[in-house]
């Protein structure tokens, strides 16, 4: 891949777009030769237009792509996705261990008005300090989308989310609540469905879950709930990717997938995978890929959560091993995730009796992911 900056893409990061005319052509190449640390690559002779569609009752218009900041990527990719037109972008204090919202309060510096922000609350729902801290951190005096992070029905239920939502809306601070969730999925979709004040649903998703997940998307939608993917490359190489985009922005309810993106090429590559009509054959390929690729992987759906007798975070090990510890960009999210858990739900409480291996509907390895992390970071 090449390391350069293409002319286009160093104008729309650096926002130089008036001094292009007024630059010789020999001065423009030299920068943009220069300018490249990014992963800038090959792209489009015209940045793709970005669709857009409404999510659901939050009312806020949102690109069919946008960003997540999982890997705590830099400020310029950050910029040039804005650029591009993929101004929603979903950050939390504690991704890459504090660099990526600090990223994003720089990115959006000066363009707050353009940016759809979408905040997870990982700290306690009433704490409105902490959401203050990540709002200081931001450089904002609100977000647009605040979500609770919960991965279990029971705590969907506790009423403190409902009076944290009514405070938060009150005070100014967001304009919608949303749930992300990536553990017991389903049901979490559905009791906050049956609560009633979500006006947004991110769940982890791939085409695998389809026969669980399309009935809850389907009473979303006339609920007026939108839905943003989240972790919707799993399992899927890059270029059968490319061909899942279309398929799951068919889905009732999606507005947007969101997507670590990391690099130039990889925005551009999305954006042009987003404005290519889903063709029928393609759906049915994508699909069968998915099943193939995802056996033996996790799918996120927590049933050896519920099934471990020692309150094992085992979903959560296993996405450490399986999923982040796939990438050199993750490595850190590894770190932060481990860093969260508290002993007697970590690696380290496992008394490999292997109830979460036979449950799982995957048949993913389960005690080998255990093992794995428990070695590499134990
Ligand atoms: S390891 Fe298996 S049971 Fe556990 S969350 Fe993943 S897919 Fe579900
Ligand atoms: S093998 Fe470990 S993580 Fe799995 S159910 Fe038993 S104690 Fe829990």
């Amino acid at each position: 891949m090449s390391s350069l900056l293409s002319r286009r893409q160093l104008l729309n990061v650096a926002g130089l777009a008036a001094l292009a005319a007024a630059l010789p052509r020999a001065a423009i190449a030299a920068l943009t030769n220069k300018a490249g640390s990014a992963g800038a690559a090959p792209v489009p002779a015209r940045a793709p237009s970005v669709p857009r569609r409404v999510l659901g009752k939050s009312q806020l218009t949102v690109p069919v792509i946008s960003v997540g900041t999982g890997a705590g990527q830099s400020v310029a990719v950050l910029r040039y996705c804005l650029s591009q037109g993929i101004n929603l972008i979903h950050t939390s204090t504690g991704y890459a261990a504090g660099r990526a919202i600090r990223n994003v309060g720089q990115a959006i510096k000066g363009q707050r008005e353009k940016v759809v922000l979408a905040l997870k609350i990982t700290w306690r729902a009433d704490d409105l300090r902490a959401f203050d801290e990540a709002l200081k951190q931001l450089g904002v005096d609100s977000v647009d989308l605040a979500l609770f992070n919960l991965h279990d029905r029971r705590e969907v239920k506790n009423p403190q989310y409902a009076k944290a939502a009514e405070r938060l809306k009150k005070a100014q601070k967001t304009k919608a609540i949303g749930l992300t969730t990536h553990g017991d999925m389903a049901a979490c979709m559905q009791e906050a469905l049956d609560q009633g004040f979500y006006d947004v649903l991110m769940p982890s998703f791939n085409l695998t879950m389809k026969k669980e997940c399309l009935p809850i998307f389907e009473r979303a939608a006339k609920a007026g709930v939108g839905i943003i993917l989240m972790k919707t490359e799993n399992g899927l190489g890059a270029l059968t990717y490319q061909k899942a985009i279309p398929v799951y922005l068919g889905l009732p309810g999606v507005a947007t997938i969101n997507k670590t993106i990391t690099t130039f090429q990889q925005c551009d590559s999305l954006l042009s995978a987003a404005a290519t009509p889903a063709a029928s054959a393609d759906a049915h390929e994508v699909e069968r890929l998915a099943r193939l690729t995802l056996a033996g992987h996790c799918t996120m759906c927590g049933a050896c959560v519920a099934a471990c007798p020692r309150g094992v975070a085992v979903a959560d090990l296993v996405r450490c091993s399986d999923y982040y510890l796939s990438r050199a960009d993750y490595v850190t999210a590894v770190q932060d995730t481990l860093a969260e858990l508290p002993p007697h739900m970590g690696p380290q409480a496992c008394t490999k009796c292997g109830t979460c291996e036979r449950v799982c509907p995957q048949h993913v390895p389960v005690c080998h992911h255990i093992q794995r992390i428990a070695t590499v970071f134990g």
